[in-house]
């Protein structure tokens, strides 16, 4: 079990408030997505989350257990993921999974094979496009020990085809596993396609503008892209982005 509560959480930064009273949960298994304009806070957020930074007032909750201010509860990439340059993309993938003392050799490669990476197992990383290296920092938060997962915009580096592809291999892992994720992005389609839920964040200070559910049932495959509800749902979202600006 997996959930995870942002409990009135207020970050600032120089005196200027970025995140305001920011509350919501992500259940159990559940996939949530965080949509906002960029500038927004939804990367301090993350690394709020991830321990990274503390927030002036909040908390969250793991499991019921407070998680505020600690790393390496939750598995988290940020939206520039660093890998180690000395390390193979196998043995990068594998990082998370060898801290804990549980490597599964073959099922980092069959991932690296989906994700499209075939070939670059024993590669380093500065051979590797930008795109690519988002693609192996992504397999590893997959492969990581951690029940709960923070994506922050993994797919913005890609091109069209790619990005829809990552899409349809993440949602079959995603449903096969069913681990919690929130996932970060400014892309209204990729929001709706994903999650089961979406928060819209308003900017300057970011707070929760409103929660949609989504209800397209599972398994999901792109001809959802095309109908008719999906796109009453992109407009309804979109036009509420707008109400933002
Ligand atoms: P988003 O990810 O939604 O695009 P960010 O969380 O990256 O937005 O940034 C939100 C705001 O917080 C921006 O105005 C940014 O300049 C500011 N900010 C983020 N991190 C810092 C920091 N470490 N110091 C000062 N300001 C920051
Ligand atoms: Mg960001």
């Amino acid at each position: 079990m997996s959930q995870l509560v942002v409990d009135k959480i207020t970050k600032s930064f120089d005196n200027k408030l970025v995140l305001d009273n920011i509350s919501f949960t992500v259940e159990d298994g559940e996939f949530v997505s965080l949509l906002g304009p960029s500038g927004s806070g939804k990367s301090t957020l993350f690394h709020l989350i991830g321990g990274m930074y503390v927030p002036d007032a909040g908390e969250f909750y793991l499991d019921d257990e407070k998680i505020t201010g600690k790393r390496g509860s939750i598995s988290y990439t940020p939206q520039s993921p660093s890998l180690f340059p000395w390390r193979s993309v196998l043995k990068n993938v594998l990082l998370g999974a060898e801290i804990s003392g549980k490597t599964d050799e073959a099922q980092a490669l069959a991932m690296l094979e989906k994700a499209g990476l075939s070939g670059y197992e024993h590669a380093y990383p500065h051979q590797l496009s930008g795109g690519m290296r988002q693609r192996v920092a992504f397999v590893r938060s997959l492969l990581s020990p951690q029940s709960f997962i923070c994506l922050d915009e993994p797919f913005s580096a890609l091109d069209e085809f790619t990005r829809l592809e990552m899409q349809r291999w993440l949602l079959s892992i995603w449903e096969a596993n069913r681990r919690s994720v929130l996932f970060v992005t400014h892309n209204i389609e990729e929001a709706i396609y994903l999650s089961d839920r979406i928060i819209v964040l308003s900017s300057n200070p970011a707070s929760v503008k409103r929660e949609f559910k989504i209800p397209f049932a599972r398994p999901r495959d792109e001809s959802l892209l095309l109908t008719e509800e999906f796109l009453q749902w992109k407009k309804e979202i979109y036009g509420e982005l707008r109400v933002l600006q």
